[in-house]
């Protein structure tokens, strides 16, 4: 159970700007990981994402990859119990001390409520849950035409980010690949799951006063400057 889990912190955000504890939401695939990137640099925080967190351990043939393998291939969610340990571990880092963006996590209200008390233990928040929206129909075509490169990470799509040698990385030439996730038939399913567990979380932050929402059918660029003009307002 998640509330059985051990999510005291004992260090403290500090620095100057105190509303940087930002997650990012969104459907698989709505370019909320694209985002989260670009905020992270431009702010100086860590991007904290539990889905290469997990493909870092599925390649490193870890326990917790194989685990998180047999989930995350059927596109479904990895437990709880998991996912929340593995944060809290993340964030007691000292690269944290000044806030992060979380990307992909929280997934489930558990987590959230989970998030919530150990920020609380802090006499921390959430301050900004950016909502990156695009409908469904748009996710399939972005999804499958994606291609990753597993070696270092980098991402493509064969229509709208093409690799400049087909099926090798720019950045390190490794062969590139379809994600087992990123497939038709899993995206289907990653929606469902999407819609079921995580979508709940867009009340739960408003809620709280927290959640901003952010057309993610516009171009990347239109995306960040409307996310960075909602955080700077
Ligand atoms: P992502 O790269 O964020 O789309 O995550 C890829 C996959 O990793 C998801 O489809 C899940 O199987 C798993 N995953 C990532 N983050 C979480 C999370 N917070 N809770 C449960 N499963 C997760």
């Amino acid at each position: 159970m998640v509330a059985d889990l051990d999510i005291r912190f004992d260090w403290v955000f500090e620095g100057d700007n105190v509303e940087m504890k930002i997650i990012m939401l969104g459907s698989p695939g709505a370019g909320k990981g694209t985002q989260a990137k670009r905020i992270a640099e431009k702010y100086s925080i860590p991007h904290i994402s539990t889905g290469d967190i997990f493909r870092a351990n599925i390649k490193n043939d870890t326990e917790l990859g194989k685990k998180a393998k047999t989930y995350m291939d059927q596109g479904l969610l990895v437990p709880d119990e998991l996912v929340v340990a593995l944060v809290v571990d993340r964030l007691k880092q000292g690269d944290c001390s000044n806030g992060c963006v979380l990307d992909g996590f929280p997934r489930t209200i558990p987590q959230a409520e989970a998030l919530d008390a150990a920020l609380k233990a802090i006499n921390g928040r959430v301050d900004y849950a950016v909502n990156v929206e695009v409908p469904d129909a748009n996710i399939v075509e972005r999804m499958s035409g994606r291609r990753a490169c597993l070696n270092c990470g980098a991402t493509f799509h064969l229509k709208h980010i093409p690799a400049k040698v087909e099926g090798i990385c720019d950045v390190c030439g490794a062969e590139l690949v379809l994600r087992d996730d990123d497939k038709t038939e899993t995206v289907l399913k990653r929606l469902k799951v999407y819609h079921d567990q995580t979508q709940p979380l867009i009340d739960y932050y408003t809620k709280q006063g927290v959640l901003v929402e952010v057309d993610g059918t516009k171009d990347k660029s239109e995306v960040f400057e409307a996310i960075i003009n909602i955080l700077e307002q």
